[in-house]
């Protein structure tokens, strides 16, 4: 189910779903749309496709993907013959991942509201950006930008100068922490941000892939926690602490049971 949709900048539309918690953009030009993210399965893309249509706005002429997580594009499906962009890294990690999200997910359990998971139609992107591409929609146009790794290895923001707005995907999050899962770069993550920071100015309004929007204070914020999170890896890590008692001795900026995979990733990555 989704609330409706929201202008959030000049043809900008934000709506926001219950499963997940996700939110889908619109950006609409004069000669086509922009859709920023699919849903979780084809028949919530599907119904996203229509709901689009409801707003009245020029075609979807575009897809895009701010990662491969499932809940942002596994509803690809329902957009095919359109150009469907993302990172070249989501491409290079598709298959592993769905194997892990079909694994994990319990058939008819609360891991799937939709009962569709672990059967639905997947399309992998089939245009894929190395650091920046540029999309024409008439009028205006978006950047598709990979600051770096961060919540994945293959995060795209999208940026719509003209109306000051920046989609962020789960590199930033408003209606929880940041989200470390099995393929997060936590010690690249600050990083990555202060390079989304550099895109935007203080009036820029921020989607984030969970929540509400924010703006550049809010990333700076969370930029901390990301440090926060860096740093102590680094620290516990270069003085021998072993990855197992990690979690117990640092003093973290959120629960520890999110954290899990920050630690073990970047604890791999330092060769420990
Ligand atoms: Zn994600």
């Amino acid at each position: 189910m989704g609330n409706p949709w929201v202008e959030v900048a000049d043809r900008c539309f934000v709506r926001r779903y219950t499963e997940w918690d996700v939110s889908v953009t619109v950006i609409a030009g004069d000669d086509a749309s922009l859709l920023v993210d699919t849903l979780a399965t084809a028949t919530m893309g599907r119904r996203l496709y229509d709901e689009v249509a409801e707003l009245g706005v020029p075609p979807i002429g575009f897809v895009a993907n701010t990662h491969l997580h499932f809940d942002h594009a596994w509803g690809n499906a329902a957009f095919a013959g359109l150009p469907v962009w993302a990172h070249e890294n989501v491409l290079a990690g598709w298959d592993a991942y769905v194997q892990s999200v079909r694994s994990g997910v319990r058939e008819e359990s609360e891991d799937d509201p939709t009962g569709e998971l672990l059967k639905t139609e997947l399309l992998l992107p089939d245009h894929t950006v190395t650091s920046v591409a540029l999309l024409e929609l008439g009028d205006r146009h978006v950047e598709l930008v990979h600051p770096g790794r961060g919540h994945t290895d293959g995060d795209l923001v999208v940026v719509v100068p003209d109306a000051d707005l920046l989609c962020a995907g789960d590199l930033v999050e408003q209606s929880g922490p940041l989200s470390y899962g099995a393929d997060c770069w936590p010690l690249e993550w600050p990083q990555t941000l202060e390079l989304v920071v550099g895109l935007i100015g203080d009036q820029t309004v921020v989607v984030p892939g969970h929540g509400e929007r924010v703006d550049k204070g809010f990333i700076l914020e969370q930029r901390l926690d990301a440090a926060d999170i860096a740093g102590q890896i680094q620290q516990l890590a270069g003085t021998g602490v072993p990855v197992d008692d990690a979690l117990a001795q640092g003093s973290w900026p959120m629960d520890t049971g999110r954290l899990g995979d920050a630690v073990r990733r970047g604890y791999a990555q330092l060769g420990g």
